[in-house]
């Protein structure tokens, strides 16, 4: 049977070491701060702006909540960042995706200044990574490159498969392997033999957000497995990406949902508040 990799466990240390950084630079007179701004209420984007706040709250980051009505134009979200771009008491701006369909999130994104683009998802952030410059890291695939790394396995050399090549995940995540000095293969909608492919990974990164897809049929015996995928099952629990019951017993370590990645990306954006002050100075 497989390791359970405990991410819940994994971003408590992260933010237990946060919280003791956070004390220090206050202790020199640094408060730091993060912005977060919502759009409209969807029900799900309200737990994960509750949810941040409350890893701010725990670690000692200063949060500043603007919660916007769904008509705002994006104009007026746009005049937002530029305020908050401009204050000095502001280390970090997050907003909230997905935005309503009348403003336009790229452009969204290119206004946040990227010394606080905390979510690593402006273009210089993303061309930085790239190109193995310092600069912000998309906060999913940060993580686990750190549940990897403190769960004692070895990313150097390894042949790595993600499944998936969003720019939030899939994408960020190779670059962040082929960092790490791992052989990296992107899989997607159009690979062919999928099974093939994934079959040769010792570490299978799965971001697909199709509710059990992976099966045993896709994994190597003794692979390492990481499910990204936060879904819904068929009876309305939450599940990911990758068939859990099914794949433990083939796989030597694997990630459950929930309490797997899903703990990481939020300590990882703290990890990026606090990063964001050196940047700045
Ligand atoms: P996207 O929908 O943006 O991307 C999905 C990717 O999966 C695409 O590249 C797509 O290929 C590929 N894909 C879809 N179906 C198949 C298939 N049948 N076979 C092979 N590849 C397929 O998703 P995200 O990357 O944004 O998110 C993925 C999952 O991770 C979701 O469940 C999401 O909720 C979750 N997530 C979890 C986070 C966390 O904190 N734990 C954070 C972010 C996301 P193609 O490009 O060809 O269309």
């Amino acid at each position: 049977m497989a390791a359970i990799i405990d991410g819940k466990e994994i971003a408590m240390q992260i933010k237990d070491e946060l919280k003791q950084t956070a004390a220090k630079k206050k202790a020199e007179g640094v408060e730091v701060s993060l912005a977060v701004i919502q759009v409209g209420n969807d029900p799900a984007s309200s737990v994960y702006v509750r949810n941040k706040k409350k890893g701010c709250e725990y670690v000692g980051i200063r949060s500043l909540s603007y919660e916007l009505p769904e008509e705002t134009t994006q104009e007026e979200l746009l005049s937002l960042i530029r305020e908050l771009n401009g204050r000095k008491d502001v280390n970090g701006i997050l907003v909230q995706l997905p935005l309503p369909s009348h403003i336009h999130e790229d452009t969204v994104i290119q206004t946040i200044d990227p010394k606080k683009d905390v979510d690593g998802f402006h273009p210089q952030s993303v061309g930085a990574l790239c190109i193995g410059e310092k600069g912000f890291v998309s906060c999913t695939p940060a993580g686990i490159i750190q549940l990897l790394k403190r769960s004692g396995i070895e990313i150097e050399g390894k042949e790595c498969v993600v499944l998936g090549r969003s720019n939030i995940v899939g994408k960020p995540m190779a670059l962040l392997l082929l960092r790490e000095n791992a052989t990296v293969t992107i899989a997607h909608s159009r690979t062919k033999n999928l099974k093939e492919v994934t079959g040769r990974a010792d570490i299978l990164i799965v971001a697909v957000g199709k509710p059990k897809m992976i099966t045993k049929e896709y994994v190597k015996e003794g692979a390492v497995v990481i499910d990204v995928g936060i879904n819904r099952d068929e009876s309305n629990k939450l599940c990911g990406d990758v068939d859990f019951e099914d794949v433990a017993p083939v796989c030597s370590a694997i990630t459950p949902v929930p309490g797997g990645v899903g703990p990481m990306t939020i300590a990882m954006l703290l990890n990026n508040c606090m990063e964001s002050v050196s940047l700045q100075s």
